[in-house]
């Protein structure tokens, strides 16, 4: 894919002094006295350089809690008033632009359900010509970078250069620990394509539970990310959304001074160690490379032998063989088990794709 974005560097529309931008805040503006003790709480931490809140949420099922809308705004225009903090809230349509912008919300984000949607997104970009405001879009909730590099095209088109991207994962088609999939390699292509776009690691909507966020939020650290996202609320459990993944925002500090903020860049020493090692890692690749050749060639010929006596390409006893003891093997070798099995699985596929294609092929 080519693609190709103005965008402005991060802190040259929110000072943070150097360190990752933190955005902290409820799920949900719920009351007035939520926000304001939530909001308070933060802010005498002194960590956050942003607060988020939702206003209107997009529910999956009817008759959940859907946000207080409108009512809210003035609550949020009353904190950023007292604390001095720039306010983030969710916008989903041209009307929720207008009301935020008309009770001063500093910035704007698109979710993860808005942005599947082109139609969508355009409108947003329609709404957003002549405007001034900083706009963050969250991944869509389906794998497809496409998808992702399409919205901020189309918030680029309205003249947008404040922009940077949420990367708050994507929706399991099987049960995983986390309530969605981080999928960093996805992040890491629209980061490869647009290397000057900030990004924002979003680890409240893909742990989906609180003991998972330490884990989450370190390692988009461990990739560079510029900033993270976090949801705190003043009572976790008693918040009218997300309640299992919020922390209060004292356990919110404490979290963050756990953390371990990596360097982006490093000394000559240092670079030419690194330089030897990547070496040593390319040409270990090219020797994968040459193993996996050598190991298509040696499942061609057993598809034309399959072909020639008329046997299924698929043998069901054979795959769990390999498939057990390649974790054998590969536990020997300290190796983390679930990449030897999501490895074997693609190479098996790939066999079968392989031995498919020689069995419709007519003998040389
Ligand atoms: C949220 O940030 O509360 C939210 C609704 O997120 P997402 O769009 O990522 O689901
Ligand atoms: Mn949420």
């Amino acid at each position: 894919m080519k693609a190709n974005l103005d965008v402005l560097p991060l802190n040259s529309w929110i000072d943070t002094n150097g360190k990752p931008l933190i955005i902290a805040g409820p799920c949900s503006a719920e009351t007035e006295e939520q926000v304001t003790e939530t909001v308070t709480r933060i802010a005498k931490e002194g960590y956050a350089h942003v607060i988020r809140a939702g206003v209107w949420k997009p529910r999956t099922r009817p008759g959940s809690f859907e946000g207080m809308g409108e009512a809210a705004l003035p609550w949020l225009a009353a904190v950023k008033k007292e604390t001095g903090l720039p306010i983030a809230v969710e916008v989903a349509t041209p009307q929720h632009i207008e009301l935020a912008l008309k009770y001063g919300i500093d910035i704007l984000w698109i979710g993860a359900r808005t942005t599947v949607n082109p139609f969508n997104v355009q409108d947003l970009a329609d709404a957003l010509k002549g405007v001034d405001v900083p706009v963050l879009i969250k991944n869509p909730v389906n794998p497809d970078l496409a998808l992702w590099v399409g919205a901020f095209e189309r918030i680029a088109g309205a003249g947008i250069k404040k922009m940077a991207a949420i990367h708050r994962g994507f929706s399991n088609a099987q049960e995983t620990k986390y309530r969605n999939s981080p999928m960093w390699q996805l992040a890491v292509e629209l980061k490869t394509l647009f290397p000057q776009l900030p990004i924002i690691g979003d680890p409240s909507h893909m742990a989906g539970k609180r003991a998972y966020l330490y884990e989450i939020a370190q390692r988009a650290l461990d990739l560079n990310y510029d900033g993270l996202i976090i949801e705190s609320h003043r009572s976790p459990d008693d918040a009218w959304s997300d309640a299992s993944q919020q922390l209060t925002p004292e356990a919110l500090g404490e979290m963050l001074r756990e953390l371990e903020v990596r360097k982006a860049s490093y000394g000559e020493d240092f670079q030419s160690e690194l330089d030897k090692l990547r070496q040593k890692i390319d040409n270990i690749d090219r020797e994968l490379l040459e193993v996996l050749a050598a190991r298509m060639a040696v499942v061609e010929k057993l598809g034309e032998y399959k072909r020639d006596n008329n046997v299924a390409v698929l043998q069901l006893d054979r795959w769990k063989q390999v498939h057990n003891s390649r974790a054998e093997q590969g536990k020997k070798l300290n190796l983390y088990p679930e990449m030897v099995e999501e490895l074997f699985k693609l190479i098996h596929m790939e066999s079968i794709r392989k031995q498919t294609e020689v069995m419709n092929q007519q003998p040389a």
